[in-house]
């Protein structure tokens, strides 16, 4: 049971350039899942402060699309720098909140300023064209122009990353907005709208809601005002949002669930692939869309691979993230990690060997501590290779053939991303072209960078953030057709 201390303190909801309480007076408790206390107190809203967030971004937004692409970029680019100057008070509140090493939070603030400039500068980059003509006397050209305002929902496994990935394209495009984070997790976007403020934020362009999340997209779905959602969370969620946005034919981007293979060919050095999959798997517990979940591994190297693999994993120290050295945190809340049990003891029960790991860490009083968890003897029916398990479990099988580890690694309705792990150029491009997912890592754990697309394929989503694509998603292109006088 979560509680609050004399020194809880209470954040609010920012609205038309105003910090705000709910309409209701409502707060919600933000647990510590290193501690299960409460580390603030946060306003939780209702459908009708989403409605006014709405109004007022729709208010700024036709003084907001007018200013210039440089002008807007400014503001981005200063909310960077602040972001930059707070990394540190801005990663201790993402720790307490959602349970990460403060190194990794302090990496996830200084990722997002990153995608503030890199936007703050693409932003200028809006470009049409000029469409050579068919008929005498005329001209073709497309301009670009913003989607118009937008509703952004965001998970608790990033929360600064997935918000600033919606906020600093939509600004960019001369777009407003209006931000839910996680219930879990809204605490450090609270610190990050303080830097979008004193870097100069017009009234209303960026606004911040909680509530209950039905309603706020509900409100999101039916008024409209919202030209756009972009969602990142569950495909189950995406569905839903996809399925409440034909009615409106509203835009959508969808970045959704994930269950990324892990592919060790024996060319490469396995204990090196070892320490690429551990860095890879046990970043913030597993829990990121992009994690490698199932790792097939060639047969000639997997002995090696698992027992290396084991090595790293026994040796990962886990604890609370604000603690010097610590490097897996606790699972951001209790029901994660009682999911992450029932996964592993349905493949215990399936025939599956628990190498390392396996339950819950008893070294803790309290807090969601998962020792990091090494499995052999896989088999495709387990709910760990069937759902994504976003848990610190690592799988391991083994293949043989080219063909039939592509054919296993789209074995699944999920499209984000994978990983090869091979020195060999010919296997990598076979793996490039014949792998179903947007984000390929060879060599590489961490592909995410702002100035790449980022998105998946068949159930992982709709769209692309980051990158010139992060850009297009917050435009529409116009096209004019002009007729010049004769003579
Ligand atoms: P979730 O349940 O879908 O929640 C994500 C967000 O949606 C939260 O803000 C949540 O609000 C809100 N939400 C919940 N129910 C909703 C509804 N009926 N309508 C509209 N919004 C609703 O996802 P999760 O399980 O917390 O997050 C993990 C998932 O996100 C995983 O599947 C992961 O792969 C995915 N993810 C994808 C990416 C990517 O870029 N592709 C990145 C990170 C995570 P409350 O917090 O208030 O419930």
């Amino acid at each position: 049971m979560a509680t609050a201390t004399a020194t809880t303190t209470q954040k609010r909801m920012y609205i038309d350039g105003q910090w705000v309480v709910a309409e209701d007076g409502r707060t919600i408790g933000v647990i510590n899942p290193a501690t299960e206390n409460i580390v603030a107190e946060m306003a939780f809203g209702s459908r009708a402060d989403t409605k006014r967030a709405l109004a007022a971004a729709a208010k700024a937004m036709p003084g907001w699309m007018k200013q210039t692409p440089n002008d807007r970029g400014k503001i981005l680019k200063k909310t960077a720098d602040l972001m930059r100057d707070r990394a540190d008070a801005i990663a201790r509140t993402l720790t307490m909140e959602q349970g990460k090493p403060l190194a990794e939070a302090k990496a996830e603030i200084l990722h997002s300023a990153d995608t503030f400039e890199w936007f703050a500068e693409e932003g200028k980059r809006a470009y049409g064209q000029v469409i050579p003509n068919s008929q005498p006397g005329k001209k073709h050209v497309t301009i670009k122009h913003p989607v118009g305002v937008v509703g952004a929902i965001s998970p608790w496994n990033f929360p600064i990353t997935l918000q600033s990935r919606k906020i600093a394209p939509a600004l960019a495009a001369g777009c407003t907005i209006v931000c839910k984070p996680a219930s879990q997790t809204p605490l450090s976007l609270v610190q990050v709208f303080e830097c979008m403020i004193e870097a100069g934020l017009p009234a209303g362009v960026a606004n911040l809601v909680m509530g209950p999340a039905q309603d706020i997209a509900d409100e999101f779905l039916e008024n409209p005002v919202c030209r756009k959602i972009s969602f990142t969370g569950s495909t189950e969620v995406g569905k839903q949002l996809m399925r409440g946005a034909a009615d409106g034919l509203k835009r959508l981007s969808l970045e959704l669930g994930g269950h990324a293979p892990f592919i060790v060919f024996p060319d490469a050095d396995p204990e090196v692939g070892a320490k690429i999959a551990v860095m890879g798997k046990f970043r913030n517990n597993g829990q990121v869309c992009i994690a490698p979940s199932r790792f097939y591994v060639h047969k000639d190297v997997q002995k090696k691979f698992t027992e290396a693999t084991v090595d790293f994993a026994r040796a990962l120290k886990l604890g609370n993230g604000l603690d010097a050295g610590i490097e897996i945190g606790p699972m951001f809340e209790k029901k994660a990690m009682e999911n992450t049990l029932g996964l592993v003891s349905d493949a215990k029960q399936r025939g599956a060997s628990i190498l390392t790991g396996g339950k819950r860490s008893d070294r803790f009083n309290k807090g969601y501590f998962f020792e990091p968890t090494v499995l052999t003897n896989i088999s495709g029916e387990m709910k760990l290779m069937t759902e994504e398990p976003f848990a610190p479990v690592m799988p391991i099988l083994d293949f043989s053939k080219l063909d039939d580890v592509i054919a296993a690694a789209n074995n699944t309705r999920y499209g984000l991303a994978a990983y090869v792990f091979t020195n060999d150029l010919t296997v990598a491009w076979k793996m490039a072209d014949g792998i179903e997912a947007g984000i390929i890592g060879i060599n590489d754990p961490v592909p995410a960078t702002p100035q790449c697309p980022f998105g998946g394929m068949k159930e992982s989503g709709l769209g692309r953030e980051l990158g010139h694509e992060g850009l297009e998603a917050y435009l529409e292109t116009k096209y004019v057709s002009i007729k010049l006088r004769e003579g």
